[in-house]
């Protein structure tokens, strides 16, 4: 187990996830990779970006093993670091992957500010994601500040403004780990009053 190589395609239960970036704009006080070296058996350390052909190539041996519920950019960073590699990955799993599955982005919610100029989610939409789980994580800009350790400025704002956007497009479910420093009611109403579902997370799950 300590010499597996790195993942960028794993799996836990019904679902599959990508590991496509340990790059991330937060260094959030819970983050997994401050405590392992992966999720669920699976080292997430990877050296370097996989080319999105690679995460391709990796797919074609897994997609068809199990009928999976989701597919999901979900790794030991912030998928939308890379979001022209998430395009072509999930344009090319609708064009391939005949069966139905739900493919979902877990994100910090930053991607309009890593990309600048670009439409985010209406590509994402376009591409064939039908989810995103953004990690809200505080029901203020100082909590936010606090737990997430943004290397971004308004990074509390820029999250609020990405679930705004993405409920008139996508399914959206926030999430916020359960912390002492956090008020879980008032996010969870702050998700909702957006049209979003809210999903409290345990802090440690997983962990290997
Ligand atoms: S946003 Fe996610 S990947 Fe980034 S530091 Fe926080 S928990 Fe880690």
């Amino acid at each position: 187990m300590e010499k597996e190589d790195p993942r960028i395609v794993y799996s836990l239960g019904n679902n599959l996830y990508l590991n496509i970036t340990n790059k991330c704009s937060n260094n959030c006080v819970f983050c997994f990779k401050n405590f392992s070296k992966g999720v669920g058996g699976s080292n997430l350390q990877i050296k370097e970006e996989p080319t999105a052909a690679t995460i391709i190539s990796e797919l074609i041996e897994k997609i068809n093993s199990k009928n999976w519920t989701e597919i999901v950019f979900c790794g030991f960073g912030e998928p939308t670091e890379r979001l022209d590699c998430i395009l072509e990955v999930t344009r090319w799993i609708r064009k391939h992957y005949g069966k139905p599955l739900i493919i979902r982005v877990n994100t910090n919610g930053h991607g309009y500010v890593l990309n600048r100029n670009r439409k985010v989610i209406k590509e994402l939409k376009e591409a064939g994601v039908d989810k995103v789980s953004v990690s809200l994580n505080a029901e203020n800009e100082r909590i936010y500040d606090l737990v997430c350790r943004p290397k971004i400025r308004n990074a509390y704002q820029s999250v609020v403004e990405f679930i705004e956007k993405a409920v008139k497009h996508l399914e959206v479910e926030v999430t916020a780990v359960s912390l002492k420093e956090v008020d879980l009611q008032k996010i969870k109403k702050r998700a909702e009053k957006t049209g979003a579902a809210f999903r409290p997370r345990q802090l440690i799950q997983f962990f290997w």
